[in-house]
Order: structure tokens, then sequence, then C-alpha cells
């Protein structure tokens, strides 16, 4: 019914973070023909440097971190066969209450109406059908993370050019699962510290995509941002149980002009 492609967009916040949330469907997507576009709001300075080295230690250079992450962002999208990589470079801000949230050209601080009139440009450009970002506490309240999702939600505002819109999520029962195959291999899986406990109840979840014939690209995409440790922490599951674990990406629908009816299987259903 549609003249053009239809079109994915997915907003993050740091290079990597489109690997563990949204690899399966950037890669299934681009694989049906849809044109997929990624936007990365940060630099990622604030990451692992060479060696495992945290910001402030020695050995850690923000410049190195950020060519290093530009990389590997890039070998990501071609595991990914991502369409449009779009980077409005902002600096990481780090955690909450780092001096970086506060430091020139942080996305942290950078006012939401600024960055939004970029990737308003950047939607209107590519006309997404449909855009993915975080929900309102950045899934686990990494302040980049916030940010992205403020300036995505304005944009679409501003914009009212996507069909649909979804924020990530993770379904709880999908946590102690996770957990439980963690002990058994042996990784030590950190306890919930005092955090509101993050995903939702099953169901609450509108939309669960099936990825599980894209593993091996969503494996390719984190093992291309091996300099951080998070990412190693995964890796540790091996290909075949990654896979297994992560093949079902989920999302809650937070606009819709199509009234497809929910649960959905397909971030497109209604659309094509
Ligand atoms: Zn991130």
């Amino acid at each position: 019914m549609a003249e053009r492609p239809l079109t994915l967009m997915a907003v993050h916040a740091h290079p990597d973070d489109e690997a563990t949330s949204t690899g399966g469907i950037l890669a299934r997507y681009a694989a049906e023909g849809v044109t997929t576009v990624l936007v990365t709001c940060t630099d990622g300075r604030c990451g692992d440097g060479l060696g495992g080295t945290k910001p402030g230690e020695p050995g850690h250079d923000p410049g190195t971190v950020v060519t290093m992450r530009q990389a590997e962002l890039t070998a990501s999208c071609a595991a990914l066969k991502v369409t449009h990589l779009e980077t409005l470079g902002y600096a990481d801000s780090g955690m909450m209450g780092w001096p970086a949230n506060d430091a020139p050209g942080a996305f942290w601080t950078t006012p939401v109406a600024a960055a939004a009139d970029r990737l308003a440009e950047l939607i209107r450009r590519y006309r997404p059908d449909v855009v993915v970002t975080y929900d309102e506490n950045g899934f686990y309240g990494h302040p980049d993370h916030i940010q992205a999702h403020r300036i995505t939600m304005a944009a679409v505002e501003q914009t009212g050019i996507p069909a649909k819109v979804y924020w990530t999520t993770v379904p709880r029962s999908a946590f102690r699962q996770f957990g439980q195959v963690m002990k058994e291999i042996g990784v030590e899986f950190p306890e919930p510290d005092g955090q509101p406990e993050l995903g939702l109840p099953d169901d609450e979840i509108t939309t669960w995509v099936d990825v599980g014939a894209y593993g091996g690209q969503k494996f390719e995409s984190l093992a291309a941002h091996a300099s951080q440790a998070e990412n190693i922490f995964f890796l540790q599951l091996g290909e075949e149980r990654f896979t297994e674990l992560m093949g079902v990406e989920t999302f809650v629908r937070v606009r819709d002009t199509t009234g497809a009816p929910v649960p959905e299987d397909d971030l497109f259903a209604g659309l094509r």
C-alpha cells in the first residue's frame, strides 16, 4: 500500500545501546526490506577506555574512547545491516551525578528543545513510520537515556510523522530467567540494589517481536562493542544461549494511528 519502503527509526543514547534492546528488530526489519535508521545521540566518551579503564583513571583518554566507539558503532551497524546511521555527537553525560553531567556539550544539559529540533529534522528527512526509544526513566535511569526519551517524544510531537511509537522494555519473567541462566553458568549477576524494579509485568507489554532468526547478527553487533565491560558480561553467554535468551524483543506501544489490536507481534502491524 505504501509507495516508499516502510521505515524504522531507533533513537539511542550511546554507541552499543542499539545492540541489546533493538539489535534483533534492526536486523529483522532490514532483512524484510524496511529502511532502518539508527540515531545515536552521544559520543560515548564516558565509556570504558583501552584495557577497561574508567573515566578519570590514568590511561582513559576521552578522545581515544570516542574514536574507538565510533568504529565499534560502524561495525555494529554493518552487522545489523542498518541502512542509515546518524550521530548527533553530544558529549556522553556519564552516570547521574558525575561531573560530566555539566561538562560543555553534555547531552543531559543540552536544552530538550534544541536537541529535539535536530531530531525533528531527521524525522522530516526519513519520515519513519515507526520510532523506538526508551521510557521516561530511560529504562534504568541513565541521564542520556532519559534525555533521548525526552527529545524523541518532543520531536514526534513536533512533526506528527510516525504512525507508531514504542518504548523498549523487558518482561519481568525474562529477568528471572536470565538470572537463573547466569547462575547456572557461574556468572555473577548483580542483585538489584534498592533501585525500582526494572522492566514491566508481562501483561503490560503490548508488543512481542520474534527475532530468534537474527540472534547471530545481534550477537555480532554486541561483539562489535567488546570494549565495554557490560557487553563482555553478555558475551559470556555465548551465541547460542544469548540467542535463546534474547530471541524476543519487547516494547510498549505509546502512540498509534493504525488501530492495530494489541498484543501484537510486529512493529509494523496495521501499516503493511
Ligand atoms: Zn546507554
